[in-house]
């Protein structure tokens, strides 16, 4: 597939899944497979506003690939989550699978809606509207559900209690779930604590100091406990940002009071330890470290050359085009790409699917010791992979996770 400075977010997972397959010669038949989203059920989402009123929004559940076993994949409210958008995310959740090795395949799902101004009851009542839109294509088994954008613990809490009255008692049918109702201790700090690991195996061989500089796009589950780690690790975030505005203090934000800031006011902004600036200015402030925390396709072929970070480390998922990384790899920027970066939530769920299997639980501290231990591996081989095959480390990624599906795939025997 030829590159092009606009490609729509599925088109662009395909244009490093072709480039991946073309270095091991994976067959045409299966790349056709492995390409095609196995199922994508769109249903109608209609909504009881508090005030009476009745709207009807569209909502996704997209399966790419149970190969491996199980779809997985968060669920995200949001306006842009339409089904191409939607495509994209649950086949890079069949390389992130891959990539950090646990059994599972890849899924998304989502629905058309920005939640900001929805109520509690109405984010409660849309919730259970779509589990049962989509309950006979989730179970512990088939597809497992996760949050994502504006969706928490609480929204799987309530999919937890809509499948079960359906299926019976079901706690795996969704990971990120609250710890009371059979979630696992870490997971909620997994993908941002997955991003600090990669980005601190990056800055070894990069020969980077140890503690370094870090403008953070986006504060919510992601960005917000990525940067409180990063906090705590003795490193310096110099800004935060979110759709509204950037702050941005050159000493270094006192990411606690932050926290705590947001916790009484729901945002960001207001807060007096920072300098406000345009929301965009977070991209290409002079620091070490970028880190993309919210949407998808914030870099690109317009922006990409303002970055001044030495290292990226995406948070989110696609957030820097195909265009802009190839810009970005002529600078020398090095990129953890998303598929490894943010795969600290997966990693997690995972561990939370095995303790709702068993029946048990695990203490905090086991599971972030076998995240760090199992983010570490997967670092590492994509990074040997990446010097081996002298390409960067995206491309690696996509080659390990293309080479690993593609065999289940071919063992199974669906060619
Ligand atoms: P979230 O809803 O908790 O937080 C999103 C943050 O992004 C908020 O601070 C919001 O204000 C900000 N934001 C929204 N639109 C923006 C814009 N246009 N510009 C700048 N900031 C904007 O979501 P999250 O769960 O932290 O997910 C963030 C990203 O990480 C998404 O791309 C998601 O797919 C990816 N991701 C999340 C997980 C997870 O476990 N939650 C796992 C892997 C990847």
């Amino acid at each position: 597939m030829e590159l092009r400075e606009q490609m729509g977010p599925f088109e662009a997972v395909n244009y490093y899944f072709e480039k991946a397959a073309d270095v091991d010669a994976v067959p045409e038949s299966t790349r056709a497979i492995l390409q095609t989203p196995a199922s994508e059920l769109r249903v109608e989402v209609p909504l009881k506003r508090d005030n009476g009123d009745l709207d009807v929004y569209i909502g996704y559940r997209v399966q790419h690939d149970n190969s491996r076993g199980p779809y997985k994949g968060g669920i995200r409210y949001h306006p842009e989550a339409e089904v191409d958008e939607v495509r994209a995310l649950a086949s890079l959740m069949t390389w992130k699978t891959a990539i950090v090795d646990v059994p599972f395949g890849g899924g998304k799902g989502g629905i058309q809606i920005d939640p900001l101004p929805l109520s509690n009851a109405e984010k409660e009542r849309l919730t259970r509207t779509y589990t049962r839109a989509i309950s006979r294509v989730i179970g512990d088994h088939l597809d497992i559900p996760a949050p994502d954008m504006n969706t928490n613990a609480q929204t799987m809490g309530w999919i937890v209690d809509e499948y079960s009255q359906i299926h019976g008692y079901s706690p795996g049918v969704v990971t990120g779930k609250p710890v009371a109702l059979g979630g696992s201790y870490g997971r909620e700090q997994a993908t941002g604590r997955g991003c600090i690991i990669t980005m601190e195996e990056a800055l070894k061989d990069l020969s980077m100091p140890t503690e370094v500089s870090i403008a953070v796009q986006g504060f919510g589950n992601v960005g917000g406990w990525a940067a409180r780690l990063a906090h705590d690790h003795g490193h310096k975030i110099v800004a935060v940002a979110d759709h509204q505005g950037t702050l941005y203090h050159e000493a270094g934000i006192d990411i606690p009071a932050l926290v705590e800031h947001v916790a009484k006011e729901r945002t960001i902004h207001g807060f007096s330890g920072a300098e406000a600036r345009p929301a965009d200015d977070v991209l290409s402030l002079p620091v070490d470290v970028l880190l993309p925390a919210a949407i998808g396709e914030v870099i690109h072929a317009e922006n990409a050359d303002a970055v001044q970070a030495k290292l990226i480390v995406e948070g989110a998922n696609h957030p820097v085009t195909p265009w802009a990384d190839a810009i970005l790899v002529d600078k020398g920027v090095t990129v953890v790409p998303d598929i490894l970066a943010n795969a600290g939530g997966v990693m997690t769920s995972y561990f939370e699917w095995v303790q709702n299997i068993q029946q048990f639980r695990w203490e905090e501290a086991e599971v972030n010791e076998r995240l760090v231990k199992r983010m570490v591996a997967a670092y590492a081989t994509v990074r040997d992979l990446a010097r081996d095959r002298g390409i960067p480390l995206r491309e690696a990624a996509f080659v390990l996770a293309v080479a690993r599906v593609a065999e289940a795939t071919e063992l199974r025997g669906l060619i």
